[in-house]
């Protein structure tokens, strides 16, 4: 998407979670958004920053086990993907995948990779790689004309508070 991407420099557990909660400020419903980044980086907790920002008060745990977890909010409904148990993608079609990227859903994926050729391809792709200690750095790269919205807007945000 005309090689448009942007870092942003994270350096706590709590600048994650604001992340994520800017990531849910941004979305109307329909996004599907990528997770990367190795094992412990931070994925689930930017998702737990979207779904606090959306008024949820309750544990998001990673589904490693499940693949999914899926919650409602705000007349939004909101799928967590976690697929790096995934053995094979064909799964993901016994799982009925399809059916999750409807017009108001919000697909937020961990381990996307795995997945590979079973989803559709991502509005946004966030990839968060560690820094010193807890310091993290994302990068972001819109995939969709959607996606573009949400990285401007994204930016908009961080520009205005910094
Ligand atoms: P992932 O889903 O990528 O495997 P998690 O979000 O489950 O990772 O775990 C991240 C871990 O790293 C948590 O234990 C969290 O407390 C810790 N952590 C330390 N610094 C950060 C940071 N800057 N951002 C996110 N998590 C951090
Ligand atoms: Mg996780």
């Amino acid at each position: 998407m005309g090689g448009k991407r942007a870092e942003l420099f994270i350096k706590g557990e709590s600048e994650m979670l604001r992340f994520g909660a800017a990531l849910s400020e941004v979305c109307e419903g329909g996004e599907i958004i990528f997770l990367h980044g190795d094992l412990g980086v931070g994925k689930t907790t930017s998702v737990r920053g979207f779904m606090r920002e959306l008024g949820h008060k309750g544990a998001v745990k990673s589904p490693t086990y499940t693949l999914v977890e899926h919650y409602s909010y705000q007349g939004k409904t909101i799928y967590h993907f976690d697929l790096y148990r995934l053995g094979d993608g064909e799964e993901l079609e016994y799982m009925g995948i399809r059916d999750y990227f409807h017009r108001n859903a919000i697909c937020l994926i961990e381990w996307p990779e795995r997945g590979r050729g079973y989803l559709p391809n991502a509005d946004i792709d966030i990839k968060i790689v560690y820094e010193h200690e807890g310091q993290r750095r994302i990068h972001m790269e819109p995939k969709s004309k959607r996606g573009m919205h949400m990285f401007d807007e994204i930016n908009g945000l961080y520009s205005a508070s910094n």
